[in-house]
């Protein structure tokens, strides 16, 4: 954990608090090493700017991601600089007052809520939570990526391959060569 990442809600005045972070390749890897099934898993460099603000009992979040995440094309299986900018808006609850024992069957409406636990905001959960949003279902180093030969593997953007073509190695033809 990052300890500039963990907010203490006293340091949050009338006017908020703003901060600008950067979160590079030791912040990726630290989140790596804690959570080895992240998919996308390679090395990022991401500006970001928070605004934190007192709302009554519950705490603003607005922030500003910008920069690159390091993503595994899902067809050729390269790994590109993924450009990332987007922008986020929570409201966070005092975690205190929703988890009474009435509510602790929550409702799917209250999952969406996030929370401050005591007297601290962590950011460090948030931003990890924004930088999986920004993820592509299907990340491709480019629109027309032509992807790897299925059967021999050759990168099909560099080169074509030698494999033979669809209709003599269908397993439709084999079978009725093997009949004839
Ligand atoms: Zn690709
Ligand atoms: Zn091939």
């Amino acid at each position: 954990m990052n300890p500039d990442l963990l907010i203490n809600i006293a340091r949050l005045k009338e006017a908020g608090l703003d901060l600008e972070l950067q979160l590079g390749k030791d912040w990726f890897a630290r989140w790596q090493a804690e959570d080895p099934d992240l998919e996308f898993a390679g090395p990022g460099s991401l500006t970001v700017q928070v605004h934190l603000e007192r709302l009554g009992h519950e705490i603003l979040v607005r922030g500003h991601l910008q920069g690159n995440l390091n993503l595994l094309c899902s067809r050729c299986l390269i790994r590109f600089d993924y450009p990332v900018q987007s922008d986020f808006d929570l409201l966070l609850a005092p975690e205190s007052e929703y988890l009474t024992e009435e509510e602790e069957e929550l409702s799917p409406a209250d999952l969406d809520r996030d929370f401050y636990t005591g007297e601290t905001v962590n950011l460090e959960s948030i931003l990890r939570e924004q930088v999986l949003l920004t993820l592509p279902l299907k990340p491709l180093c480019a629109e027309a990526c032509k992807g790897l030969c299925p059967r021999c593997g050759a990168d099909l953007n560099q080169e074509p391959c030698r494999c033979p073509r669809e209709a003599s190695t269908s397993p439709f033809v084999t079978q009725k060569n093997i009949k004839s």
